[in-house]
């Protein structure tokens, strides 16, 4: 970890009891301005004893649910309903969210591969620093929000990744159920470095993330699984006061992916026509579709198929596609 200090400051203060909205300041000097800063905007609700929970969506900026749920969320909370501290930032990478990319334009930096992140390094390095050193320190639980954004769609989803810890899986576990989403699903090892739940790891902070549809839009369905999880979860770790404003609790189905054989890539360029549909249960040699070449009249379409039995949770959305986009992943019970 990088001991050097934030650069970034905030209108809000994070000890002050209420309501409060306001921004996290990223200096930004550019040709327009001079001694700007970028406004990632903050709420922070506090009240009474209790947990610290951070809530984030906007990680990847084309990923919509979440950003509207956390929106309505700051709206709504009233701070005599909080027991402890609610810290809500909607677009956490502001720069992606405000250019609805899933990379910030400004770095071309992924905010989700890039933690610890470095308090002098692009902005996007500088909001990973402030995530993990600032907010995380102060967190006991988190949530972040997303969803497939514009190049995917998934059947709504709580997420995490198989945790080193087995003590730690089955807490997160815990909180995953209590979201209520219709599945759960873990990533195997090795998925990505430099998440947001690698940060959460190394802060002791039991998070949990989701993917809620996507397809560059927001679906009625996944919005409101994904609002009332995100008040099953305020519920469950003891942080909403009245836990009977909760909606009642839902079962979720608990899946993995034990290796890669169960995401299946394209195999070359062209237009991808899928076969296999979101909720298929499918057998390994099963069909997933064909990529087409328009382009060279005549010639065959190529075949791309499943390399392991699973439940369809994760489809491609854009038609074109080149080498290794992935087009599904499986998931199946653990
Ligand atoms: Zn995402």
């Amino acid at each position: 970890m990088n001991r050097i200090a934030t650069k970034m400051s905030t209108t809000v203060d994070y000890e002050q009891d209420g309501k409060q909205t306001g921004f996290i300041r990223l200096p930004h000097s550019v040709h327009r301005s001079a001694y700007g800063w970028l406004p990632i905007p903050v709420a922070c609700v506090k009240h009474g004893q209790g947990p610290t929970v951070l809530l984030m969506a906007g990680t990847h900026g084309d990923e919509y649910e979440g950003q509207v749920a956390l929106s309505k969320l700051i709206c709504n909370l009233e701070v005599d309903q909080i027991q402890g501290r609610i810290i809500v930032l909607p677009m956490v990478n502001f720069p992606a969210a405000k250019a609805g990319l899933r990379t910030s334009p400004i770095d071309e930096l992924n905010l989700n591969r890039v933690y610890p992140g470095d308090p002098e390094g692009p902005p996007t390095m500088m909001i990973a620093h402030y995530v993990e050193s600032v907010l995380m320190k102060m967190a006991d639980y988190a949530l972040d929000l997303h969803s497939g954004g514009s190049s995917l769609h998934y059947l709504p989803c709580t997420i995490a990744t198989k945790a080193t810890d087995a003590g730690r899986r089955d807490q997160v576990k815990e909180l995953m159920q209590s979201f209520g989403a219709p599945h759960a699903f873990f990533f195997p090892s090795g998925h990505a470095g430099g998440t947001t739940n690698h940060a959460a790891e190394r802060q002791g902070v039991l998070m949990v993330g989701t993917e809620m549809g996507g397809s560059g839009t927001v679906s009625a369905d996944c919005l409101a699984i994904c609002e009332r999880g995100v008040q099953r979860f305020l519920a469950k770790v003891g942080v909403l006061k009245n836990a009977s404003a909760a909606v009642a609790p839902a079962s979720t189905r608990m899946l993995h992916a034990p290796n890669f054989r169960y995401f299946c890539y394209a195999s070359g360029e062209g237009l991808f026509e899928p076969v296999a549909a979101l909720g298929d249960e499918v057998q390994e040699g099963d069909l997933a579709g064909y990529v087409h070449t328009p382009e060279d009249p005549g010639c065959e379409p190529t075949e791309a198929r499943f390399e392991a039995s699973g439940l369809v949770v994760c489809r491609r959305t854009p038609g074109r596609v080149i080498r290794g986009d992935c087009l599904y992943h499986l998931g199946c019970d653990i």
